[in-house]
């Protein structure tokens, strides 16, 4: 193990001025430390600060400056590219700052740098109230907002980025800063879809959304030889549907608890995040007219089950490598290659999800944040996950072959969130767009001009 000796002496003081808690390599309970989400991510950090505020993060982002060591920020440890640890190195682990405070008479939800998306959704919902994330309750709100934040309401409000106000930063060098609109606005425009390069966000302000407690949504369920069917009646209907309507078509083979048989399916899931029920139902409607589904099941469902309804088809630890891109229309090559895909999955962990977008996210100009490609139509995340390691070779490829598969009829960009460990770390035009690299780039060199926040989808400092 290559243990960084020249730092060893130096951790005592560290210990000594953190109210957090610091756990060595080798030392009680730092298995359970180095861990993230993705169980492939098998790295050695030195060590881990649970930091209990924002001091200790100044103090290790000063110590990891000192000494040299490699720095992981980590929130809510689910990035699949493993950012949020580090070989060697230390982890800044913001868990513990995980407070949720919610004004509901001005509509806005403040959360702490290391809270998860449950830790939002059961401080806001009982009050009427959410803010959009995503769909899998354990990931972290920095993380997931940082890089974008797609998930059920992306269309009806947009990303969770469309949705931040404002931010609390410690900058590399130790200094906190506000970013909102008002208050140093080229860094707030960066931390919306730049991820991590710019700072540790100790605090997130969001706008929290009325949202009845139990929300018209569901899944209609299509078999293996109904997929171009469905898909193409999908790419019909998706073409006109309010903005309240958010649907993600997932394709896997189903977990066992979900009796759908063991072979593989097309879930077109939704959330109606509106009122009127009636005008929900016969939306629709149109698509059970367009192509009537084997089974369904469609209800009522309280909020916060919805938003932990897939959970359990991630645990902590699996084995994962995702690929992304997004496009704008479903034509029929693409949707040959879809099916031919989803047909080819015999075994239960490896999916992809067709996010049907625009709606509140397409009408964001451009401009306005750092996160890529607003006229995306849709967006497919090829979410390879399993639990034997003697699968890896086997599952990477078939997400690498769909991903390659995907590349004629891709015309969109890439959104850091959905990348795996092996995609480019420097920050490649598929990811930003010329211009928006550019700006990229010269935020970082304003900020981090040494890079200590490098452990990420890295935009290197400099000029293009
Ligand atoms: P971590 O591994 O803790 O952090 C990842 C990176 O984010 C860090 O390297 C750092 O650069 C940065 N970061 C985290 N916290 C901070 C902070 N406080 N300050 C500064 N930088 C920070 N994405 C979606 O958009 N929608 C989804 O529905 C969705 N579902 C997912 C489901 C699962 C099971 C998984 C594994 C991922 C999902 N994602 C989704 C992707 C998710 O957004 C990314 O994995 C994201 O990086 C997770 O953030 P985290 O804080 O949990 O990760």
């Amino acid at each position: 193990v290559a243990w960084p000796q020249p730092a060893n002496s130096l951790y005592p003081a560290l210990a000594d001025t953190l109210s957090g808690s610091l756990t060595l390599f080798g030392d009680d309970g730092y298995d359970a430390q180095r861990r993230v989400w993705n169980g492939m991510i098998d790295v050695l950090p030195a060590a881990v600060v649970r930091a209990a505020n924002t001091e200790d993060v100044a103090a290790v982002l000063a110590f990891a400056q000192a000494t040299g060591l490699p720095l992981a920020v980590r929130g809510g440890g689910h990035n699949v590219a493993g950012n949020g640890t580090v070989d060697g190195g230390i982890v800044l682990d913001l868990g513990d700052l995980r407070g949720v405070e919610v004004d509901p008479a001005a509509g806005t939800a403040t959360v702490g740098g290391g809270a998860t998306l449950s830790d939002v959704d059961s401080a806001t919902v009982p009050l009427g109230l959410a803010v959009p994330l995503g769909v899998v309750s354990g990931t972290g709100v920095a993380g997931l907002t940082l890089g974008g934040g797609v998930g059920w309401m992306t269309r009806s409000h947009g990303l969770s980025v469309d949705n931040l106000l404002g931010a609390d930063v410690v900058l590399a060098d130790g200094t906190t800063v506000h970013a909102s609109a008002e208050e140093n606005p080229e860094l707030f425009w960066g931390l919306r879809g730049g991820g991590g390069n710019f700072g540790v966000v100790t605090s997130l302000t969001f706008r929290a959304w009325p949202l009845p407690e139990s929300v018209y949504s569901g899944n209609l369920i299509y078999l293996g030889d109904r997929f171009e069917n469905a898909l193409h009646a999908f790419s019909a209907w998706s073409a006109d549907v309010p903005d309240q309507l958010t649907t993600i078509v997932s394709f896997l083979v189903p977990p066992a608890e979900w009796e759908q048989g063991d072979d593989p399916i097309m879930a077109v899931g939704f959330a109606w995040a509106g009122e009127d029920q009636a005008e929900a139902e016969a939306v629709i409607d149109r698509l059970r007219a367009l192509a009537a589904p084997d089974a369904e099941l469609v209800q009522q469902t309280p909020w916060l089950d919805w938003q932990s309804a897939v959970d359990g088809v991630f645990p902590h630890g699996s084995r994962a490598y995702w690929k992304n891109t997004s496009f704008n229309s479903l034509d029929p090559a693409l949707i040959d290659v879809l099916a031919r895909r989803a047909r080819e999955q015999s075994w239960r962990g490896t999916g992809f999800d067709l996010h049907h977008m625009g709606g509140a996210f397409g009408r964001i100009p451009e401009d306005a944040t750092s996160f890529p490609v607003r006229d995306a139509r849709y967006w497919l995340n090829i979410y390879g996950y399993w639990n034997d390691q003697a699968d890896d070779e086997h599952h990477t490829a078939f997400v690498r072959g769909l991903s390659a598969d995907m590349e004629p009829h891709a015309g969109g960009g890439q959104y850091v969130n959905f990348m795996g460990a092996e995609d480019p770390i420097q920050a490649a035009p598929g990811v930003y767009s010329g211009d928006k690299l550019a700006r990229l780039r010269a935020l970082k060199q304003s900020v981090d001009p040494g890079n200590l926040f490098r452990r990420n989808h890295n935009i290197a400092p400099g000029t293009v």
